[in-house]
């Protein structure tokens, strides 16, 4: 009698020390870090997990659960906008469910300020000012972006690097360029301005989904796409959209052709990355892979269970 016991004491023990035995997780991500770039972070386990988040500059995104790293990995990609982040040290929180408890894990990433440059450009003074009766359209136009840029869905369609929008990647105007138009000066350029001619081909630099597209007043013909876990890509001044709301888009599908429409100097293609509701340089990143920025980014351990 009191062998059974303790043998199926024994037992217990041993099952639930296997169960749960050697799962460790780790988080990672960079301690120091440039405002406007692009940066990663992952979630890694030698056993599974489940309902990965990460929570960065009051935003909150769904992260996937993937083979890879230490056994399973989940991807983040985050970045601050040159236009409203100042230097300093901002906490970053990742939480996930393992053997089902509640892992938090957070740390802080010291943003510092880069010098973008400056510009003086000389346009339309209705662009500056727009006229009293254009404010309404200026207005439920903002109310359509604001709510695309909030889509936040869990399905992880980027993968790096991105297909480059253009065959030609000749830049006109880098991200971060403080402009002053007409001698009024502006929040920095939230994109990169790419030479093209009117109607050159635009790809989307991931597969995803068109969430919103139009001949908006400032930005002229739009399309915003959305990649999953908060990566929205923005393409604006087009002559020509060749895709619907609601389209699923292939990575390197035809969306779009260039033009110059909206508030512009001449035609271009505006190109815009936007992680969690933050406009980043898109340019340094089609020349780099997840892997590749991981590794600039610190390890540490959640937990060992
Ligand atoms: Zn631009």
């Amino acid at each position: 009698m009191r062998l059974k016991k303790f043998l199926l004491l024994f037992l217990l023990v041993l099952f639930s020390s296997s169960s749960g035995a050697y799962a460790a997780a780790w988080v990672n991500f960079p301690t120091s870090w440039d405002i406007g770039q692009a940066f990663a972070v992952s979630i890694t386990s030698n056993a599974d997990y489940s309902n990965p988040v990460v929570t960065w500059m009051n935003r909150t995104i769904n992260l996937n659960v993937e083979q890879g790293g230490a056994g399973k990995i989940s991807y983040g990609l985050l970045g601050s906008d040159v236009r409203n982040v100042k230097p300093g040290k901002y906490k970053i929180l990742f939480e996930f469910v393992q053997n089902g408890k509640k892992y938090k894990a957070s740390g802080n990433i010291a943003l510092k300020a880069r010098k973008y440059p400056r510009e003086n450009l000389s346009v339309n003074p209705k662009m500056v000012n727009p006229p009293k009766k254009e404010l309404p359209r200026i207005k439920s136009e903002q109310k359509l972006v604001g709510n695309a840029l909030r889509t936040m869905t869990t399905q992880r369609r980027w993968t790096t690097p991105p297909q480059p929008p253009l065959a030609n990647i000749t830049l006109t105007s880098q991200y971060g360029k403080q402009r002053v138009y007409n001698g009024q000066p502006r929040a920095g350029h939230n994109g990169a301005d790419i030479r093209a001619v009117t109607g050159t081909s635009v790809r989307a630099p991931f597969a995803g989904t068109v969430i919103l597209t139009g001949f908006h007043y400032y930005a002229g013909g739009s399309v915003y796409i959305d990649s999953g876990n908060g990566v929205i890509t923005v393409f604006f001044h087009l002559s020509e959209i060749n895709v619907k709301q609601g389209e699923k888009v292939a990575k390197g599908q035809i969306v779009a052709k260039s033009g110059a429409t909206g508030r512009v100097t001449g035609p271009h293609l505006h190109y815009s990355l936007v992680l969690a509701g933050q406009f980043v340089d898109p340019i340094p990143l089609l020349s780099t892979s997840i892997t590749q920025m991981l590794k600039k980014g610190t390890q540490s351990q959640v937990n060992n269970i």
